[in-house]
């Protein structure tokens, strides 16, 4: 029903942004691995009145009145998380999954000490360390990465410098490593030099929660995670620790880093936990890992270099180097095509991140769409025929009309019912 309080009388402008981004994302093929669609009850519960409510504090200790629902809802999504996770302690409060790792960074390290985080020219993320980055500015920052005959994690050489550098945390996890990480036996790296684990498991959080990954929940001191990857929720972050922790946690959350809570993600995100308990989200965590093998798949027998030779999450890493071709210039041209992914450095990548030797494709989204392994099959054909043919407009022209009909194939109608 159009009102004159409603956006689209209210405010035309924004209005027409909005649906020319949900025709976007209805009429192209959305890879980037860190993204998703989220649900319609996800999304009406991030567009609820708790946006108008101040709730500074924990549930039961807040700092301002009028707070009964805001508990309510923070409450639920704690019991929920902490039920995906088999965790003894949670807090859904970060705002990102960036200020997840910055309150648990502060929490175990001071200014001047040292950790040690993965490379991000090797899969790691910005917030392990970056020197641009908080995490990078205040501390003594150590980096490890993956091996090059093989691009798999090096864990002798990380063992060998945690001896070295005798640090204060390790930080495992990635935002561009395809292969699945072992967290005992960072465990074992970490208690060997009596450092304290963070493990940062953003992009597999989904894959996780549903036994597709093994998790390091009750290995790691410290889990945090993002909630709108692979676990399609809303945008934000989380923190998992054991009982015993919870209390340094929570401080260095709140006051720590934050003020108030978003309290209408807070509840996005219990819906969405809700929905991670449900059977269904185990055979859609299933459902990605098996598609994104099936485009590996497709992408290695037409020629291309896959950084680790393959995939076993939700993520590929494609090497272009072969192809003599930069990671910029392809995710361009599958753009125009209707194919959106994101230019990605490889390991020991000798380009600029801006132009970068690779690109990362990820399955997520289009899994949420209902693509399955013959779908992904067909668009890593598509993918071939552009990078095969970069400068021949008749096959990008071809390819954007398989792109439409596989749009049409599978409507994003569930953001609507
Ligand atoms: N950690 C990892 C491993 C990530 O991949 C990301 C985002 O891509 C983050 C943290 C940061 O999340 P956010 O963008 O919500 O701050």
């Amino acid at each position: 029903m159009t009102t004159k309080y409603n956006l689209e009388s209210r405010d035309p402008e924004v209005y027409k942004i909005l649906r020319d981004e949900d025709k976007r994302q209805e009429n192209n093929l959305l890879m980037i691995a860190s993204e998703n669609y989220v649900s319609k009850a996800v999304l009406e519960a991030s567009s609820s009145t708790l946006t108008n409510k101040y709730a500074e504090g924990y549930p039961g200790k807040r700092y301002y009145n009028g707070c009964k629902h805001a508990d309510e809802v923070e409450s639920l999504a704690i019991e929920r998380l902490k039920k995906i996770f088999g965790a003894e302690a949670a807090n859904v409060q970060p705002h990102s999954g960036a200020q997840a790792n910055m309150a648990v960074m502060m929490s175990i390290v001071k200014a001047g000490e040292s950790y040690i985080g993965m490379n991000l020219a090797h899969g790691g993320h910005l917030s392990h360390g970056s020197p641009v980055n908080f995490s990078g500015l205040y501390f003594d920052v150590h980096a490890y990465g993956v091996r090059e005959d093989n691009q798999l994690i090096d864990y002798e050489a990380l063992a060998k410098l945690a001896k070295e550098v005798k640090p204060k945390m390790i930080i495992c996890g990635a935002s561009a490593y395809p292969r699945t990480i072992d967290f005992n036996r960072f465990r074992e790296i970490a208690d060997s030099v009596g450092a304290k684990l963070l493990a940062d498991i953003a992009h597999i959080a989904g894959l996780v929660a549903a036994g597709e990954h093994p998790s390091p929940v009750n290995i790691a001191d410290y889990v945090t995670m993002t909630t709108h990857k692979t676990l399609r929720g809303p945008r934000g972050g989380v923190i998992l620790t054991s009982e015993a922790n919870e209390k340094e946690m929570n401080k260095f959350m709140f006051p720590g880093i934050q003020g108030g809570p978003q309290m209408h993600t807070i509840a996005a995100k219990a819906v969405a936990f809700g929905e991670a308990l449900q059977p269904e989200f185990k055979e859609y965590q299933k459902q990605t890992v098996k598609n994104s093998k099936a485009l590996a798949e497709v992408l290695l027998s037409g020629g291309l270099n896959l950084v680790s030779g393959g995939t076993d999450n939700h993520l590929i890493l494609v090497d272009l180097r072969n192809k003599d071709l930069t990671g910029k210039d392809v995710a361009n041209r599958l753009d125009e095509a209707g194919i959106t992914c994101n230019k990605n450095g490889v390991p020991f990548d000798d380009k600029s991140p801006f132009v970068t030797s690779g690109i990362r494709l990820g399955s997520p989204a289009l899994t949420t769409r209902g693509l399955k392994e013959d779908d992904f099959k067909k668009v890593g054909t598509l993918i071939l025929d552009i990078i095969n043919n970069m400068n021949d407009d008749s096959v990008l022209a071809n390819v954007k009309e398989s792109v439409s009909e596989i749009c049409k194939s599978y409507p994003t109608d569930f953001l609507r019912i």
